[in-house]
């Protein structure tokens, strides 16, 4: 029997345990190979097969159009801040950015390293407690594309409808990756790092559209050039070959829960277990987020003082109910609730935090 905790880790986080026993099985001779996975080659047979099976898992699981690529790259969602800039600020062309938090807060950072960047709406008003409306998003002339962070890990915030803007979307899904369907033909290029929901850290998949890459700039150093990733098949140097491996299961065994739309109720039930947990204590919890941004994947909230929060979290571990702190930069409580973190765990959560405000009434 293994000892597996409830972990509700905002990432890397906890993945499917079947995935997990799989990947123990086949680990020390892969396939009868007579060695690992991750000893062979990156250009034979197994791992070819391991990186198509993948790709093409991609684009079924996420059910993505065919005039999108998949990409696997190092560097995680932090280097996309950089290469999506660098690639589509072509001469001319500005990069629009909604500044929803610390993840957009960060895209927009690097974005001025390379380009005509600004924000087009700032959560700062309201503490970065919701999303914005489409009619908020103020755009320029001459904007190449919008940047959104879907899900915003650390405040708990989601878009519940996309924007309905005129120019290109480029998402940052990390959070909330294939966690819910997407309207493709809105998109040029969605990423996000594979640790939130996907698999192990070390991997950014990024979805781009192929008939922009003719127009990015080329003026980089090759590996950070799309349309030579591209043109490369993600094998334009020694890929993460041990995170798309698990990336693989992972999405077997989301198709096997019954793929997206299964995964998007599954969330969407898991999530209301959480904030009904928080909207019935007549006021001990609070959800600073607005109802309608709450996100499905990193729910936050606060208890009555700190000095509670602090003995919530100590003896929610000790009850086997792990990384429920918040981000240090925001302080209060955090449950990461990803996909392949069990019903049950959830359930368990609930009852904790019911059976702990009952104990300590402020
Ligand atoms: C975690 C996170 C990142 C950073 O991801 P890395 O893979 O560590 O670079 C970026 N954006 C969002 C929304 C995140 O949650």
């Amino acid at each position: 029997m293994t000892n597996r905790l409830h972990n509700f880790s905002a990432g890397p986080c906890t993945l499917p345990l079947e995935v997990l026993e799989e990947a123990q099985a086949e680990f020390v001779d892969y396939q009868g190979a007579g060695m690992s996975l991750i000893e062979m080659s990156h250009r034979g047979k197994h791992f070819d097969d391991v990186a198509n099976e993948a790709m093409a898992m991609s684009m079924e699981v996420f059910q993505v159009p065919d005039d999108f690529a998949v990409l696997f790259l190092q560097g995680g969602a932090l280097l996309q801040f950089s290469m999506v800039p660098m690639n589509l600020l072509t001469a001319g062309k500005k990069g629009a950015y909604v500044n929803s938090g610390t993840w957009a807060n960060g895209a927009i950072t690097d974005g001025k390293e390379y380009g005509d960047v600004y924000t087009a709406w700032d959560g700062a008003d309201n503490n970065y407690t919701r999303m914005p409306s489409t009619d908020e998003i103020k755009l320029q002339d001459n904007t190449r594309y919008l940047h959104i962070t879907t899900n915003e890990t650390i405040g708990g915030i989601r878009y519940a409808e996309w924007p309905d803007v005129e120019v290109p979307i480029v998402a940052d899904m990390s959070s909330e990756y294939m966690a819910r369907p997407l309207p493709w033909d809105k998109f040029d290029i969605v990423y996000g790092g594979a640790q939130k929901n996907l698999g192990p850290a070390g991997m950014a998949i990024v979805f781009i559209r192929k008939s922009i890459l003719e127009n990015c700039n080329q003026n980089m150093g090759r590996y950070l050039r799309y349309d030579i990733q591209e043109s490369k098949g993600s094998m334009f140097n020694t890929p993460p070959v041990f995170p798309i491996y698990m990336y693989g299961k992972v999405l077997k065994w989301m198709k096997a829960q019954g793929g997206l739309s299964a995964i998007e109720k599954m969330a969407a039930d898991k999530a209301d277990l959480v904030y009904g947990a928080i909207d019935g204590s007549d006021g001990y919890y609070n959800c600073p987020v607005e109802k309608a941004s709450r996100s499905h994947m990193n729910v936050v909230f606060r208890l009555p003082t700190e000095d509670l929060e602090q003995k919530f979290i100590t003896e929610a571990g000790s009850a086997g109910l792990l990384n429920l702190k918040g981000h240090r930069s925001v302080g209060g409580c955090r449950a990461s609730i990803y996909n392949a973190l069990p019903k049950h765990s959830v359930e368990t959560l609930t009852e904790f935090m019911a059976d702990f405000r009952g104990n300590n009434q402020a």
